[in-house]
């Protein structure tokens, strides 16, 4: 089991820290010997190991035993069926969307009049994304609208109802003659137009977007905003879709970046973070495009548990999001140092407020599991 190796790696990490809290008394007093200077630095009492024993120890200089730039973790308790919602979810053919009926959606029409944008609109203002997909969207274009000045982009299709979307499916079935390609409507369930993370351009003048021309900096740059091309031609046979240069998926910062740089569809990059950044194991590092440093790593859920204790970072920013099929990834901003307890505030909102209802329990969480990775 998954939590056991992570206990097991606690356990052994913990060992190291005892090695290294030895070791720095050791050295400490030799310096105490010839400085006379002591330092009072308090070790947190674990229950589980030796490390646990060792309190209040006085220990001279002991930023040079300990570096303070590792991150440390601890297991919190997330709601298991939040593996169901984020950023990074994979809706698919083989993968259902389970709304939480919570969505927060924005109206495209209603925020760009508010905001007086001008670069783009939608086909009305029915037409909605989840809030944090609209602020990149829109940045995205009006940096696109400032090369182009080109008033022809239009949102042709976004959030999309489980009912709508049977609906479309309904026209399309019956109207579509058999040719044996893949389809282009998804059943309703099975698109990810209703997680709210999709959206589909067109051109106001034809409804018909291919990327090319203006519009090519789009899909060429998107990814610079959190978005991808969900549907490539060259991945038809792994995302089961012909390639729709029109429909971009945000996905968010800095996986857009990485799976476009290493051209990996988004089934191919949930496998990857799976199969090669499991938390016990090596963490992906990777940039952003501003060159922020991130790292990610996938932590399976414990699914016949009401929640599963996910280790996350403390005293650094981080974003969670579940893969929709079998567990959390977290992706960690490693340069962002917050107060301790405040590294994520979504944890104390929908999807996983039930899962931090009390402080205290999540203190002594903290204090028991807390693990020092590499
Ligand atoms: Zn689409």
């Amino acid at each position: 089991m998954p939590k056991d190796i992570s206990k097991e790696k606690s356990i052994n990490k913990a060992k190291t820290t005892t090695e290294l809290v030895i070791s720095a008394v050791i050295i400490g007093t030799a310096v105490f010997l010839g400085k006379g200077c002591l330092d009072r630095v308090k070790v947190v009492p674990s229950t589980q190991n030796e490390a646990t024993k060792i309190e209040d120890i006085e220990i001279p200089d002991a930023s040079e035993a300990i570096d303070p730039n590792k991150i440390v973790f601890a297991a919190k308790p997330v709601s298991t069926k939040s593996k169901f919602s984020g950023n990074l979810i994979l809706v698919n053919n083989e993968h259902q969307y389970y709304s939480t009926g919570e969505e927060k959606l924005v109206s495209i029409m209603t925020k760009n009049d508010e905001e007086g944008r001008t670069s783009f609109t939608a086909v009305d203002y029915d037409y909605t994304v989840l809030e944090p997909v609209y602020e990149p969207l829109a940045k995205m274009v009006d940096d696109w609208y400032s090369i182009y000045n080109n008033d022809t982009l239009i949102v042709y299709g976004s959030y999309r109802s489980n009912e709508f979307q049977q609906q479309l499916y309904d026209q399309f079935t019956a109207n579509t003659a058999e040719d044996g390609e893949a389809p282009i409507v998804a059943p309703p369930g099975f698109s990810e137009h209703e997680t709210g993370y999709a959206i589909d351009f067109s051109e106001t003048e034809s409804y018909d977007y291919q990327g090319t021309g203006d519009f090519q900096w789009l899909n060429q740059n998107c990814h610079k905003y959190g978005f991808i091309i969900r549907y490539a031609e060259d991945k038809e046979d792994i995302t089961e879709y012909r390639k729709e240069p029109w429909h971009f998926r945000y996905v968010g910062s800095p996986h857009a970046k990485y799976m476009t740089d290493n051209n990996l569809c988004l089934e191919e990059y949930i496998d990857l973070l799976r199969n090669a950044y499991n938390y016990s194991g090596e963490h992906l590092k990777i940039a952003d495009e501003y060159g922020s440093p991130y790292e990610i790593y996938f932590y399976p859920s414990d699914d016949g548990e009401e929640y599963t204790n996910v280790p996350l970072p403390t005293g650094v920013k981080f974003d969670i999001s579940g893969n929709n099929v079998d567990g959390f990834i977290v992706t960690v901003h490693v340069n962002e140092k917050v107060e301790i307890g405040k590294e994520n505030l979504s944890l104390t909102t929908s999807p996983y407020s039930s899962a931090t209802t009390s402080a205290e329990e999540t203190t002594e969480e903290i204090s028991t599991e807390t693990t020092v990775a590499y």
